[in-house]
């Protein structure tokens, strides 16, 4: 029997609805999904212009809208379930394990729905937007990096200025996951040039305000048609969806990164049990020989470092989350506390390089089969090579944790 560190009745209770939400909800869409020729949730077919088949977006913001009345969405913010990091840590475990690669993934919000930045809101926003997010009725995407800018945040080029209370944003944002279907936009915008850290502000930017355009997709290794960019032309943001206050862009911006950063946690685990599970399944059905591949210590050693990853990435992982739920303003305090952005770092580049090694032995056990196109263990090891650069590439992790250690936060 497994010991669960930190979890919690409600994250046994998120679970055991989750299960059968899976079988209940998710299925039956599946099965309607696989009737059409528009590829799954993970491998879907592209339209003619490079983004995911609308077909497959529309049974993905199906379940996000069941989810979400069966109260599965949004467990994570303040405004949802509210749970802590070490208990996301657990259900989020839970739900790559169990939903794998299918359309079940898409019940727990991800980029496209509510995150702790945008609990920042004003009461208006709040009513507009967050309130639609968190039942599932709209999406949103998250816009910082532009075209020559992506690790270099306070360099952007996309500015808003004032117009009476109204600000008016123009520039580029570029690599922008759901910038192809969301309703609103988290758009982070230089408003105070040269005031460092304090120069930018956040705006929730309606997808149908005038001179806002979707521009083309920028296909990547995940084949996924969902990452493109997004075009600002004059346009005009009321003052009451400027997110927090003018200045705090950058901490909120902070806010969004470290979520999608102490997220890897439990999907790393949670992807690495089920390639586990999957390569021990395959080691004692395919045989070399006459017998088993998984009596090969060749094999047997694979197996275990692929256990031996999978367990140190998810132990240091709820340790660091539990360390940050600890904190005064918790993971996601602002002003965040100083003891914070090592201990994110230290779960993102954990558990990027950890599960970049799982997914490639997940691929050489099952040999030329690991590498068909469209097989868990293919897609999982592009997956797992991508999740090195975005919400902040490896190095910049080990910035903060060396900026962490000299200045005493251990
Ligand atoms: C699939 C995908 C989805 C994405 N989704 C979003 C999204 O929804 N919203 C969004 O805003 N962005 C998104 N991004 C952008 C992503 O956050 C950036 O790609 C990432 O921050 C890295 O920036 P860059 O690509 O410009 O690399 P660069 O900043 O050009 O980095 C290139 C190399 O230089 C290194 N480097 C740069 N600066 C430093 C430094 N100071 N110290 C040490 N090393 C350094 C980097 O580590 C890297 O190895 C997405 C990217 C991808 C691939």
């Amino acid at each position: 029997m497994r010991v669960t560190t930190g979890s919690t009745d409600r994250v046994t209770d998120y679970a055991t609805r989750f299960a059968a939400f899976l079988d209940a909800e998710v299925a039956p869409l599946e099965a309607e999904l696989a009737a059409r020729d528009a590829g799954t949730a993970w491998n879907p077919r592209l339209d003619e212009a490079g983004r995911m088949h609308p077909a497959v977006w529309e049974a993905r913001r199906e379940v996000q809208r069941r989810a979400a009345a069966a109260d599965l969405y949004a467990p994570h913010v303040p405004s949802g379930g509210g749970f802590t990091r070490a208990e996301m840590q657990h259900v989020e475990e839970y739900v790559y394990r169990h939903a794998g690669l299918g359309l079940g993934l898409a019940a727990l919000a991800w980029t496209e729905g509510p995150n702790p930045a945008i609990e920042h809101c004003s009461d208006a926003a709040r009513e507009q937007w967050l309130d639609p997010l968190l039942a599932g009725e709209i999406t949103a995407a998250f816009a910082n990096t532009e075209v020559h800018v992506g690790t270099d945040v306070l360099g952007m080029e996309t500015r808003a200025r004032r117009d009476g209370s109204d600000w008016i944003l123009d520039g580029t944002k570029a690599w922008i996951t759901n910038a192809h279907f969301c309703d609103v936009v988290q758009i982070t915008a230089v408003t105070d040039p040269g005031a460092g850290t304090r120069s930018l502000s956040m705006f929730l930017v309606d997808a149908r305000a005038p001179g806002f355009t979707r521009g083309r997709d920028i296909p990547t290794m995940l084949d996924d048609g969902l990452t493109g960019e997004l075009h600002l032309e004059g346009v005009r943001v009321p003052a009451e969806d400027v997110v927090g206050e003018p200045g705090d862009g950058f901490a909120l911006a902070m806010a969004w990164i470290n979520w999608r950063r102490l997220c890897r946690g439990g999907m790393c685990a949670g992807w690495g049990s089920w390639l586990l599970d999957r390569a021990l399944e395959r080691a004692q059905r395919r045989t070399s020989g006459g017998s088993p591949i998984a009596e090969l210590q060749a094999v047997q050693h694979m197996l275990a470092d692929m256990d031996a990853d999978v367990y140190t990435a998810r132990a240091a992982s709820l340790q660091a989350q539990a360390e940050l739920d600890a904190l005064p303003g918790g993971a996601f305090g602002m002003p965040l506390d100083p003891a914070a952005p090592r201990l994110m770092s230290l779960v993102k580049v954990i558990n990027d390089e950890a599960f970049l090694r799982v997914a490639d032995r997940a691929v050489q056990v099952h040999g030329g089969t690991g590498l068909r196109k469209g097989s868990p263990e293919e897609k999982l090891y592009r997956i797992a090579r991508n999740l090195k650069i975005p919400a902040g590439t490896v190095e910049i992790q080990r910035n903060a944790i060396a900026r962490g250690l000299l200045r005493g936060a251990r």
